[in-house]
């Protein structure tokens, strides 16, 4: 079945804040604290698939108590970054890979698929009406787009999936992830709790998986650590990604160094940035890889000097270096601790692509 494409419904209406108010929310937006004027909203019944599309003033939404979400957690969602480009134009990171990753996660929770081309043609809306809200170029300040999808039936009845849903995409203006230098995390090896399940959500981008990541988040703070590292639920042996980031690992050093990250086994998220990343690495003259690493392999290879820089990777940070592990009988340092060369050349060797400072080979920005 060919869905007729969708015609978004202009509502627009001016900006609660004036200029100068905006301008100085885009001068420390911080991160998801504030969000700009407009929202396009998307409906999906049964029998009927995807209509009502609209671009209206950003508001709250009107709930019955019985609403399926609140109850049985149908939702999903994305997280992209438009950036401001040299021309004053806006690019937007491969929203096509987030749009057919918000599919797959459609598919795992019984939700509807959204067209790849009308998520970005919701993207699109959006930035034409509040492109102000984009930060301007120059620094590592971007606009975080934020697609979601969720169930709208009322109704306790939990024998099927329901058969309503409203896709919304809002956007926050989001400050630079590192303003003073990028500084390493150290990071907690959860061994009671675990993320995903072969068989569960873990691939999928479902609210679900990070309700249920809050707790050992807690424990590593608890353990005096940033971030907490996944392992996998059947052995709690292998590494496989940290908080809402992917790992990547750097094996030797210089032109030599081999950069490889855990491979998707189904229980951890396919990173956007992760995907890049490889592409990148190998574009650099780095070779890569997509393998399995377990915790003892980790601490002998930091302990041999063979394994020299561990970062993690994802939308909201770019790039973050690892710079300590703790787990219940261990501790080690990665390197001297400090973020690696090959860390620091990759970060600014995407942010560039990002940026518009350098050539996009790969077709990656989407021009608004
Ligand atoms: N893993 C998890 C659990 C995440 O939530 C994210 C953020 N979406 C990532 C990895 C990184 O994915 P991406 O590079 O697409 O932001």
């Amino acid at each position: 079945m060919t869905t007729p494409p969708i015609e978004f419904d202009l509502k627009p209406s001016a900006s609660p804040l004036s200029d100068a108010e905006r301008d100085a929310v885009l001068a420390a937006p911080g991160f998801g604290r504030h969000f700009t004027d407009h929202m396009v909203t998307l409906r999906w019944t049964k029998g009927r698939g995807w209509h009502d599309g609209q671009l209206t003033p950003y508001a709250p939404f009107q709930l019955d108590p019985a609403n399926k979400t609140l109850h049985y957690g149908q939702s999903i969602f994305e997280g992209l970054k438009a950036y401001r480009q040299p021309d004053g134009s806006i690019g937007v990171f491969r929203p096509d890979a987030n749009a057919r990753r918000f599919q797959d996660s459609a598919r795992r929770m019984a939700m509807p698929e959204l067209p790849v081309e009308t998520f970005v043609e919701a993207i699109d809306v959006l930035l034409a009406q509040d492109a102000a809200w984009v930060p301007p170029h120059g620094g590592e300040e971007s606009l975080y787009l934020r697609p979601f999808l969720f169930a709208t039936e009322d109704g306790l009845g939990i024998n099927e999936p329901a058969g309503s849903y409203l896709f919304v995409l809002i956007a926050s203006p989001a400050g630079a992830y590192f303003p003073r230098g990028v500084k390493p995390v150290s990071v907690w090896l959860s061994k009671e709790y675990v993320r995903a399940a072969p068989g569960g959500t873990g691939a999928a981008k479902f609210a679900g998986n990070y309700a249920a990541s809050f707790l050992a988040q807690a424990e590593a703070v608890d353990h005096g650590c940033d971030q907490v590292v996944w392992l996998d639920a059947v052995e709690r042996r292998w590494v496989e990604e940290m908080g809402g980031m992917n790992l990547y690992f750097v094996r030797g050093s210089g032109e030599d160094a081999t950069i490889v990250t855990p491979e998707l086994t189904g229980t951890l998220l396919a990173g956007i940035t992760r995907d890049s990343l490889l592409t990148i690495a190998a574009d650099l003259g780095y070779a890569t890889g997509e393998i399995r690493i377990s915790i003892e392999d980790w601490e002998r290879e930091c302990a041999e000097g063979s394994l020299t820089e561990t970062f993690a990777c994802g939308t909201a940070a770019v790039i973050t270096p690892v710079g300590s592990v703790k787990s219940s009988g261990a501790a080690w340092t990665i390197g001297d601790g400090e973020p690696g060369p090959v860390t620091l050349r990759l970060r600014e060797a995407l942010l560039a692509v990002q940026q518009g400072k350098a050539a996009d080979p790969h077709g990656w920005m989407h021009r608004v």
